[in-house]
């Protein structure tokens, strides 16, 4: 308890991504072809679970690369975990700009590349290494 408190809510070996919000995040980017579309996760960690609860839109979110990361340089807000964006090209490899951004915002982002289907979601930690998810 107390000053650890903070550490020990980021620590999880599994992350859980509903369905539907993985469906969400499909339309979503078919919706912004050929733009990028970004948003921030949020979810809880509980008994070592990281459960992603929804996404959570701020203004301007489909722009070019630049433009989107600039606008998400900004503090986390209460219950944000990481990020999501897009790529309309087929590759989920993240940029030099996505792994800085990574390193800097939350603990968990996904990729989601053209052609825009579950299987070209590709999800990352903190450090840019692919990190496994189960959709449930
Ligand atoms: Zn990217």
């Amino acid at each position: 308890m107390g000053i650890f408190l903070g550490n020990q809510k980021k620590r999880f070996h599994e992350i859980i991504i509903p369905r539907e919000v993985v469906e969400e995040i499909i339309q979503i980017a078919r919706q912004s072809h050929p733009l990028e579309f970004m948003a921030m996760l949020e979810g809880k960690i509980s008994d070592g679970i990281l459960r992603i609860e929804g996404l959570v839109f701020l203004p301007g979110e489909t722009s070019n690369h630049s433009a989107v990361m600039n606008l998400f340089m900004m503090p986390m807000t209460t219950g944000t975990v990481g990020s999501v964006h897009s790529h309309p090209i087929p590759s989920a490899t993240p940029s030099s700009e996505d792994l800085y951004f990574f390193s800097k915002n939350g603990l968990f982002h996904l990729i989601i590349a053209s052609p825009y289907i579950e299987e070209s979601i590709v999800g990352y930690d903190t450090f840019g290494d692919v990190i496994n998810y189960k959709i449930d």
